[in-house]
């Protein structure tokens, strides 16, 4: 599995081993933890300009890994680890064009987002994107 910097997941042990590996308490559990892969967190924010150099870090890894990647997973559009980063949609839209090459399952965390909470139903939708798997948690229930 791949995933993202910045990126947050949750703290049951599964969830925990995807976040970021090092901003987080969830660094005191590494060695627990099944490895994964991580991404540099996107640099584009959502209002700036796309600047097609911020997904070349993600594509680069991808493609020395692709043979053993089963499956990519992130937050779309907004990252929530160590503050709120919203990123630009294009960055989701080169992730999807991505596993779609490589055969690599999407699964976006939309715990967060979900349900209008950016503005779209999910989001994904900001960038037209359709994962594979899609997770929901406290959007259901409204706690966040
Ligand atoms: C809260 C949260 C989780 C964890 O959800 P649980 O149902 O508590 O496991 C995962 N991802 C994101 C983005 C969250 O905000």
């Amino acid at each position: 599995m791949r995933s993202l910097r910045h990126g947050y997941h949750g703290d049951t042990f599964g969830a925990m081993s995807v976040c970021d590996p090092d901003n987080s308490v969830h660094r005191l559990y590494q060695g627990i933890f099944i490895k994964h892969l991580f991404a540099p967190a996107p640099q584009c924010r959502f209002e700036q300009e796309w600047n097609e150099q911020d997904i070349a870090p993600f594509a680069a890894l991808l493609q020395q890994h692709a043979g053993k990647v089963a499956a990519v997973i992130l937050e779309p559009i907004v990252q929530g680890a160590g503050g709120v980063r919203i990123y630009h949609l294009t960055y989701l839209k080169r992730v999807r064009e991505l596993c779609d090459h490589y055969q690599i399952l999407l699964i976006v965390d939309e715990i967060a987002t979900g349900f209008g909470r950016t503005g779209e139903l999910f989001a994904c939708a900001h960038a037209l994107v359709v994962s594979d798997m899609l997770c929901l948690g406290k959007a259901l229930t409204g706690v966040i």
